[in-house]
């Protein structure tokens, strides 16, 4: 019996080590331990086995099968582990998967798109805190002490500061241009540059307004500027944004830092001028306002106005972006919603 035990011990593992797949193994599994295995069989015949010997047969078929179980799962681990590498061969014609990809905020793409434009006609580009001084924010920029942007309905400041003097008290700024004189500090004239960034008015949310949206200036100031050059600069950076003719147009305006100041149209590239429901039907969307830097500006720039003329604009990022696809509510723009973001892909 002792010899018999040994060769179906030896046999069977024999069988587990020569298995070459893992249907193989099962196989080889329901022959060494299934209720018809040889093992089974001496278990059924153990009435016939002498006394004093059946257990020590116990033990052995005991032994033998908790062997097998062993030698079993290793093989199939091994048999596993070699599946993966040589049964499925990597094909290398099946299409990979793509990683999901993010875009580019179209706000940010119309941001860099304005940048090559600029950058193409010599500009640099500048950028600031969010964080002003009511000096660079107002007084720089020829706003009278009681000038209604100055209070905190139109204005977010920074509480503590409040009572500080004009360079202490601070707020989110409201406007881009207290940049433009610390630029020119800095640097001198002439110069050209341009310096997009978020500002931030405490105002009343809807379709066309936000508290916190994104404008573009753009700042020449040199020894003869004219509008008119002005006027064919923004003509010419709209053309290449857009890609396309560009109307403009310009409207009187009146903002304390230029003399004489302009809002700037553009026609709807929508409709064409036509007439539609992104420029709310009248053919022209304001794009931006713009003018010749008033003296007192240019003062506090330590420049003197007799010798230097500044041309400016501001372009609202927003305005921009929605004429770019026709969007027609400014929310979509910081919804952080993908159904909205995804279609920028
Ligand atoms: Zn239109």
């Amino acid at each position: 019996m002792q010899e018999k035990l040994e060769e179906i011990r030896n046999k069977g593992l024999n069988e587990i080590k020569s298995a070459k797949s893992l249907e193989e193994l099962q196989e080889v599994k329901r022959i060494l331990t299934g209720k018809k295995s040889d093992l089974s069989e001496i278990s059924k015949g153990m009435g016939n086995i002498e006394p004093e010997m059946r257990k020590e047969v116990g033990i052995a078929i005991t032994e033998i099968r908790n062997t097998f179980m062993e030698e079993l799962t290793k093989k199939e681990n091994q048999l596993i582990d070699e599946k993966s590498v040589l049964d499925e061969p990597i094909d290398v014609t099946v299409p990979g998967k793509s990683p999901i990809k993010g875009v580019l905020h179209p706000i940010t793409q119309m941001c860099y798109d304005l940048n090559d434009a600029f950058l193409s006609l010599g500009f640099e580009v500048f950028s600031e805190d969010d964080i002003s001084s009511e000096k660079y924010a107002f007084d720089n920029l020829n706003f009278a002490p009681d000038h209604p942007a100055r209070q905190m309905m139109d204005t977010y400041w920074i509480s503590g500061t409040e009572n500080k003097s004009n360079n202490e008290r601070l707020c989110l700024r409201p406007h881009l241009t207290g940049a433009s004189v610390r630029y020119l500090l800095k640097h001198g004239a002439p110069a050209r540059f341009v310096y997009p960034g978020r500002v931030y008015r405490n105002e009343d949310v809807d379709s066309a307004h936000e508290r916190a949206f994104f404008q573009y200036e753009a700042l020449i100031v040199d020894k003869d500027i004219s509008f008119s050059s002005g006027m064919v600069m923004i003509k010419t950076i709209l053309e290449k944004v857009f890609g396309r003719e560009v109307n403009v147009r310009m409207r009187e305006g009146f903002f304390p830092f230029v003399e004489p100041g302009y809002e700037i149209d553009m026609e709807c590239l929508v409709c064409g001028g036509k007439g539609c429901r992104v420029c709310k039907h009248n053919g022209w969307i304001e794009v931006m306002p713009g003018g010749v830097i008033h003296p007192n500006v240019l003062k506090s720039a330590n420049l003197d106005p007799e010798e230097w003329t500044g041309f400016y604009i501001n372009i609202g990022l927003e305005r921009l972006v929605m004429m770019r696809y026709g969007v027609d509510d400014i929310r979509w723009f910081h919804s952080g919603d993908l159904r909205f973001l995804n279609q920028f892909k």
